[in-house]
């Protein structure tokens, strides 16, 4: 089984009360993939500039990522930057940078197009759309989005969610979607534009997954110490559907594991400022944190 993800690669500024760092390794599907990539092989679509940094192109491929499919074209890569306030819910986003995205039309080499999982991680959904017309018969297809593209793709988005299984957004993105102040009625809406599961990120309070006969809560990882959130949503979607992936499965008990080890792989991701923490990470300490879920949320059937 290997897992297709698309979106952006680039090279990002983070600025925290506490810290400052630039010409990161950032980019939607750059957290999703090495996320992923602790489950389950990854074919990564994407493309970056000449100027890309080949060390960071090392870092895909120690972590096995099959890069068959990035273009390396002349020009500048994609950059983004933003700054956190001390409460880090909240970012602003200071500069972004498309560069060779605007003229990214990819064509995905052959062996990516027989891809069962696909992750259609945070991009234009229009492109998203291209990248999945080339997938022969997915199995279960996931995406990501984000307000911009409420704000100025909602017809793309809307076409988008008809062909997809799995919508992830977060709580405020589910809200604007679906014009509604109530989480739980927002996610059963989003349910009847298209996808079968949708899951609804809370940040520091963990996460909601709806489906048919199917409601799972999720609480997060109590971290003290957060350094850089960017790239948790990323890193949530991208271990989700990297078990998936792994399982080659979709039934509910499958689906509530998937969702820990996302909440488990974004959890150390922002222990470190870009993907700092996931290079070190090892496969034993995705297992303590994912038996610390387990016992965080146990508890016993008592007849009152
Ligand atoms: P997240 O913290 O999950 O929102 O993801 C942050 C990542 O998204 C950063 O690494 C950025 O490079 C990337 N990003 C920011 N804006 C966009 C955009 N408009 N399209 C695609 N990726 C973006």
């Amino acid at each position: 089984m290997s897992l297709l993800i698309t979106g952006s690669i680039g090279l990002d500024s983070v600025k925290t009360p506490l810290e400052e760092h630039h010409d990161l390794l950032g980019g939607s599907a750059s957290y999703a993939a090495v996320a992923a990539s602790f489950f389950t092989p990854v074919n990564l679509v994407g493309i970056v500039g000449d100027d890309f940094p080949k060390p960071y192109l090392d870092l895909y491929r120690k972590r096995g990522i099959n890069l068959d499919g990035l273009e390396i074209a002349p020009g500048k890569t994609f950059r983004w930057s933003g700054e956190y306030e001390w409460n880090m819910n909240n970012r602003r986003t200071l500069s972004v940078a498309l560069n060779v995205f605007e003229k990214f039309n990819p064509t995905l080499p052959a062996q990516y197009r027989t891809a069962p999982f696909v992750f259609l991680a945070n991009i234009s959904p229009q492109l998203q759309m291209h990248v999945l017309s080339q997938v022969a018969k997915p199995q279960f297809v996931v995406a990501d989005t984000m307000d911009l593209w409420l704000e100025i793709a909602r017809e793309a988005l809307l076409e988008l969610l008809k062909r997809i299984d799995c919508l992830i957004l977060n709580e405020s993105e589910a809200r604007a979607l679906m014009k509604e102040t109530s989480l739980i009625k927002a996610g059963r809406g989003i349910l009847k534009l298209g996808p079968k599961y949708v899951c609804i990120k809370k940040g520091e309070h963990g996460c909601l997954l709806f489906g048919p006969d199917l409601f799972f809560s999720a609480p997060a990882y109590p971290l003290e110490d957060i350094h850089d959130p960017t790239g948790a949503g990323d890193c949530f979607a991208g271990a989700f559907t990297g078990y998936l992936t792994k399982a080659g499965k979709v039934d509910h008990a499958t689906l509530r594991k998937a969702v820990i080890y996302g909440s488990v792989i974004a959890s150390f991701n922002v222990e470190a400022f870009s993907l700092g923490r996931l290079q070190t990470l090892l496969p034993a300490e995705v297992a303590t944190r994912y038996q610390f879920f387990q016992h965080m949320s146990h508890f016993e059937f008592g007849a009152v």
